[in-house]
């Protein structure tokens, strides 16, 4: 399972699309978060433990 997220763009200000794949209750959270209009990107975890 994942989570949609949206919203904007930090760069340029469209929208932006985070997913984030739960996890099977290791703590860890994997986030990645592309534009679709500028490419920009973001990846990073949540831990949630
Ligand atoms: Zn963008």
């Amino acid at each position: 399972m994942a989570v949609y997220l949206a919203r904007n763009c930090p760069k340029c200000g469209n929208y932006w699309g985070v997913t984030i794949a739960t996890s099977n209750g290791s703590g860890y959270q994997p986030v990645h978060g592309r534009c679709a209009t500028c490419g920009y990107k973001i990846a990073w975890a949540l831990f949630t433990s």
